[in-house]
């Protein structure tokens, strides 16, 4: 082995696909007509936009759909649909990204985060400790990267204790917990069809719910001046009667460009969800049974898309972290660590989000000063994966031998080795 050089991988794990022909065709078919806001239409006409969520509420099951301008726009949205107002305490998970507490923080209101599991979910005894403790009436549950946590105890919890659910889905478009849409479980679920998730649209946000009353206020806080009635996947007009009144329009509309470049990626989204996860499975396969790496289990009634890998590198010193980061790095294989002591681009740590209440969250800060992550973009074939598992593999191993005989190491090292065995 030694004596052969390096395999190095040489693709990129920020390209996304291109954006497929019939949706090219169907974006310069709205720059021709020039009819872009999504309430100019002409009659008879429904608009790239309400005919998206008309579709996009189908896939889902859902009642309702409204396609706004982003996924943290989404979340906000949803948040304001609920009621929740400057002061409020929002429970949200202590693992996410950034625009989950920032959408909660931009209302005037206080995330309270929640310890995550070694799986990555939610801590549910956690989670009934701090309903208990603050009082918050409202989850947003970050399904960050895709992992999906049991929603039928999630929901007998928070139903329970009278907390309205608002599922954070941008990694879960497309995903579902036995058999049930990942976004039907709570009140409301918020998805992002940013470049990086499930459909590209650049920018872009759908929001669902059975809710006839949530959803007339979303559609009037997202910008709809009194043309709601134009939004198909939307309630009749008495629904708006009381919301039109006190509602802020607060715009962040998506517009029909946008729209007319999803509604053929929609049609596509299972296909794409299991090319995501097949590419996952290899990764997975390659990286089994590796003394100091801990995959993370996968329930059975988790039907996830794997657009992204995490494994976790448990109780290694942080040095040793950052050796497999640049080792891995040298050889094309970009790894995000979790446990970096700053934010680095997408990458951020509830103690990094400083205008939130101070919180600490010991086992939620010990899972992630272990955890690797990284995008496998729909560009990558699968045999891109198995080279990539092979490069971490590698790397790890050759890592962890060396940390396994120096000193302050050695107990981090047998403790991941203890975790992978166990
Ligand atoms: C991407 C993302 C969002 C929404 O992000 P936008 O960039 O605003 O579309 C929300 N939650 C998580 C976990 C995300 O990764």
């Amino acid at each position: 082995m030694d004596s052969t050089l390096p395999e190095v991988f040489t693709g990129s794990f920020t390209q996304q696909e291109p954006i497929p022909e019939d949706a090219i065709a169907a974006a310069v078919a709205v720059m021709r007509h020039g009819r872009l806001h999504r309430y100019n239409v002409v009659p008879g006409e429904a608009g790239e936009a309400a005919a998206l969520e008309e579709e996009f509420a189908a896939a889902m099951g859902a009642k309702y759909c409204l396609a706004v301008a982003s996924g943290g726009y989404a979340l906000g949205c949803a948040l304001r649909a609920v009621g929740v107002g400057p002061g409020d305490r929002v429970l949200t998970n202590g693992f996410t990204l950034a625009p989950v507490p920032g959408a909660i923080a931009a209302l005037g209101a206080e995330p309270v985060f929640v310890e995550v599991t070694e799986d990555l979910v939610i801590d549910l005894a956690d989670l009934e400790r701090r309903i208990a403790a603050s009082g918050a009436k409202v989850l947003m549950l970050s399904h960050m990267r895709g992992h999906i946590c049991d929603m039928d105890r999630l929901m007998a919890l928070c139903d329970a204790a009278g907390v309205t659910v608002i599922e954070d889905c941008a990694h879960t478009m497309g995903a579902a917990w036995r058999g049930v849409p990942s976004g039907r479980h709570g009140r409301v679920a918020c998805y992002s069809t940013q470049t990086y998730k499930h459909m590209n649209s650049g920018e872009g946000g759908l929001l669902i719910t059975d809710d006839a009353e949530v959803m007339a206020r979303a559609v009037l806080s997202s910008g709809s001046y009194m043309l709601y009635g134009r939004h198909r996947a939307a309630p009749g007009p008495e629904a708006y009667e009381a919301a039109k009144w006190d509602t802020p329009n607060v715009s962040g509309r998506m517009d029909n460009l946008r729209a007319a470049i999803l509604r053929p990626q929609l049609r596509r989204l299972a296909e794409q969800c299991a090319a995501w996860t097949a590419r996952y499975r290899v990764v997975e396969a390659g990286l089994r049974d590796l003394p100091g790496l801990t995959l993370i289990a996968r329930p059975e009634a988790e039907s996830f898309v794997g657009s992204s890998f995490q494994f976790r590198l448990a109780d290694w010193s942080a040095e040793a972290i950052g050796q497999v980061v640049a080792r891995c790095a040298k050889r094309g294989v970009e790894l995000k660590w979790f446990g970096a002591a700053e934010p680095v681009a997408f990458t951020s740590r509830y103690d990094s989000w400083r205008y939130a209440p101070a919180q600490h969250l010991p086992q939620t800060d010990r899972v992630l000063a272990g955890l690797m992550d990284m995008r496998l973009p729909l560009t990558f074939s699968l045999e891109d994966c198995a080279l990539i598992a092979r490069i971490i593999r590698a790397e790890v191993a050759a890592v962890y031998q060396r940390a396994g005989t120096a000193k302050g190491a050695a107990q981090g090292a047998a403790g991941g080795a203890a975790q992978a065995a166990g």
